[in-house]
């Protein structure tokens, strides 16, 4: 058997006909940049997050550089976030010359860890980006209170937490901004690169409107110096004819999910999901100690894994200059040599579910 850590040809097949249509429908109509199709995402997206506004971007990356423009932090500013997540988190904040400042995550979920969170705050501290990891939320609920005692930006990474909730909130709710990747990968993912900022904040929404398309508030005027971030309209149609499909397969990976924390071996650490949470398993990250054996052993069994994230940010090769070593933040290290995502995605069949853990069990 063969089976890859993600399967999007099979996402596809269960759709076709859907995706084909909307996607003649858009060439039919040539209208590839703004217009009707990235509106009508716009506005199913943002009922489907109970938002205000959804701003269509390019990428979740540049949701996230939007997000830090319209957050009013200046040079040197620090903005907090953890180094168990991807580049583009810290890269953004980079972007507008703020400052990483990085708290370590918690072991059980593997999320920023909320005490620490809040001894870290400074008087610089001007923002923090916190992240939606694998899926789950960290306790929002704290988090926007600690914000609101020092007067700080909330901003989401909801780069893998599309339908995830914190007490039955999605992202959104709790932070003053959010940000979502379609990237192809992703639980909602488009055929290329895309990205969504939601906010329930009118004057963050209009500003960070008016910046993904270069500043304009008419077709021939710009209020200031803009970005070219737009979502186009191929990608928008993709992803509003996946969204009705959304729940159903968050509820297979959910299903899925429950089926390994019963039948994986005790030797293999369960992902945590937390009272409060609605773990959407956008990975399904198990914890083992031989985790490089039992990667190479299912690789030889057909069997893709992956690390996410195998160097944490604070010992990247870009962040040299920040200064960090090894023992700066032990859990994010600990975590990066126990991590294992193992095939996770709704198409998955019983058998495939069977075979990846009688693999499982055959190794220990
Ligand atoms: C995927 C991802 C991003 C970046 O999204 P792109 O669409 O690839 O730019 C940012 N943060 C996290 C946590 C991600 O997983």
């Amino acid at each position: 058997m063969n089976i890859p850590l993600v399967d999007l040809k099979a996402n596809y097949l269960s759709i076709k006909k859907e995706i084909d249509s909307a996607i003649q429908e858009v060439i039919e109509n040539s209208s590839f940049i703004m217009g009707k199709y990235v509106k009508k995402f716009e506005e199913n997206f943002a009922r489907f997050c109970k938002v205000k506004h959804v701003v269509g971007c390019s990428s979740g990356t540049t949701a996230l550089h939007l997000a830090l423009l319209v957050s009013g932090i200046s040079k040197g500013d620090e903005v907090i976030t953890v180094p168990n997540t991807f580049i583009a988190t810290t890269e953004c904040i980079s972007y507008i010359g703020g400052r990483i400042k990085f708290v370590d995550v918690d072991p059980e979920a593997a999320l920023i860890n909320v005490e620490k969170l809040e001894k870290s705050v400074t008087p610089k501290t001007k923002a923090i980006i916190a992240v939606h990891l694998y899926g789950q939320m960290p306790d929002m609920q704290r988090i926007r209170e600690i914000a609101d005692d020092h007067q700080l930006l909330l901003i989401e990474d909801a780069a893998q937490a599309h339908a995830a909730e914190w007490n039955r909130h999605q992202p959104g709710y709790y932070g003053d901004v959010a940000t979502f990747s379609f990237f192809p990968a992703k639980n909602l993912g488009c055929f290329g690169d895309g990205g969504a900022v939601v906010t329930n904040d009118d004057d963050l929404g209009e500003k960070v409107r008016i910046l993904v398309n270069h500043g304009r508030i008419t077709k021939y005027e710009h209020l200031v110096e803009g970005y070219n971030y737009r979502l186009d309209a191929l990608q928008a149609s993709i992803l509003d004819a996946k969204l009705p499909y959304l729940p159903k397969w968050i509820e297979m990976r959910r299903k899925h999910a429950a089926f390994y924390n019963e039948s994986l071996p005790e030797e293999v650490g369960r992902p945590f999901e937390a009272m409060g949470a609605k773990h959407v398993y956008y990975m399904y990250v198990i914890r083992v100690s031989k985790r490089d054996e039992l990667m190479s052993y299912l690789k030889e069994h057909g069997i893709g894994c992956g690390i996410h994230y195998p160097i944490p940010l604070h010992l990247q090769p870009a962040y040299k200059n920040l200064g960090f070593t090894q023992g700066s933040f032990p859990v994010s290290e600990t975590l990066a040599k126990e991590m294992l995502s193992i095939p996770l995605y709704p198409e998955l069949t019983e058998e495939q579910l069977t075979y990846i853990v009688d693999n499982i069990k055959q190794f220990f």
